[in-house]
């Protein structure tokens, strides 16, 4: 049964992309080396080192707040702090996972327009303690596309890894929609990435049309030296790994994890044009991924609500629709009818 009231309510409402599932399907056959030692998963690594065009270590886990976490746990003790947007998915959303499996690193919040970092934030952040009291700033994390569905420049990317480098810190990126905000920027991963002093990666494949599986991709390889240990204690070591690979190797061929992004990215911004000519509807950020947010009147609410539409009200003050892979131009229309038509 399909249910379109659900196409907006996040980007995992979507099923797996019929070039993911080929993929799982066809390394369902005879047997395999266990725990990522089969040519799939090599296969998968090497995608990503194409890819990013340098020599990256990647590992394959499950869900995006344990590559989150065991990303910055292996930048962290614990008596360290990570420097992050107040509206950060590693602390609105993974219920203390990150300083959980970091035995306790804190994360310091920092204010930014559009659901980004600021530089200066981030150097008032380090320059404002230094002593034996305070948790000692050692990395920076930051989602791309940010939570309110805003896309870093490369520009803007190398500012923050300019202070970072100045302040001795790390930098891990969280691109739980990786793929989404290289659609909408146009350059080479690496321009993003590495290029930008990036550290390490959290490249979401589950909101890009995969079942489950984020890769962490190691740019600075000696900080994901003993990875596959902390996969292992946290439970993210698969054993029958080929199948959290199989799908990066359908999705990194031939550019299709881009032509994915950007089709979820066009939805949204379909979606955001039919809403820019409703009366009443007020469009709150800019559209630069997959998301768009609006303040709507509380009777519109009323009527979508008992039209059965879901979607968040808790992020960014106004509703969020996200778009997928998977979002029509039926869907987009069916939702922008009952928003248009909704009395007010
Ligand atoms: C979805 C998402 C994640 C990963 O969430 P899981 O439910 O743990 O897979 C991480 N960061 C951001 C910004 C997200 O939107």
């Amino acid at each position: 049964m399909s249910l379109p009231q659900f196409a907006f309510a996040s980007d995992n409402t979507a099923g797996i992309c019929p070039e993911a599932m080929a993929a799982i399907q066809a390394c369902n056959q005879g047997y395999h080396p266990s725990y990522g030692d089969d040519s799939i998963t090599s296969q998968a690594t090497e995608a990503f080192r194409s890819l990013f065009e340098t020599n990256c270590d990647v590992y394959f886990v499950f869900t995006g707040t344990a590559a989150n976490s065991l990303a910055l746990a292996s930048l962290c003790q614990s008596y360290h702090s990570v420097i992050t947007h107040e509206s950060a998915h590693i602390e609105t959303d993974e219920c203390g996972a990150p300083e959980f499996f970091s035995n306790g690193t804190k994360l310091l919040l920092t204010a930014g327009a559009l659901g980004k970092l600021d530089p200066q934030e981030i150097s008032r952040t380090v320059t404002k303690r230094r002593d034996i009291h305070y948790p000692k700033p050692r990395a920076i994390s930051l989602s791309c596309p940010t939570e309110l569905g805003t896309v870093y420049t490369p520009e803007e990317l190398q500012a923050i890894g300019c202070v970072a480098r100045e302040h001795g810190l790390k930098v891990h990126m969280d691109g739980a929609r990786f793929a989404q905000a290289v659609a909408s920027l146009q350059v080479p991963p690496r321009a993003i990435t590495w290029e930008a002093g990036i550290d390490v990666l959290s490249f979401g494949g589950t909101k890009l049309g995969m079942p489950f599986g984020e890769a962490v991709v190691f740019f600075d390889r000696s900080l994901g030296e003993e990875f596959a240990y902390r996969c292992k204690q946290a439970g993210q070591l698969a054993s029958k790994m080929r199948f959290l690979a199989a799908p990066w190797t359908a999705l990194l061929a031939n550019g299709l994890w881009q032509q994915m992004g950007a089709r979820a990215n066009a939805k949204a911004l379909k979606l955001r044009a039919g809403l820019e000519g409703v009366p009443g509807v007020r469009l709150l950020y800019p559209t630069q991924a997959n998301a768009v947010f609006a303040e709507l009147p509380t009777k519109v609410h009323e009527t979508l609500k008992a039209k059965g539409w879901r979607y968040y009200v808790f992020i960014g003050g106004g509703a969020r629709f996200m778009c997928s892979w998977q979002t029509s131009e039926q869907d987009v229309n069916a939702l922008l009818q009952d928003i248009s038509t909704a009395e007010q």
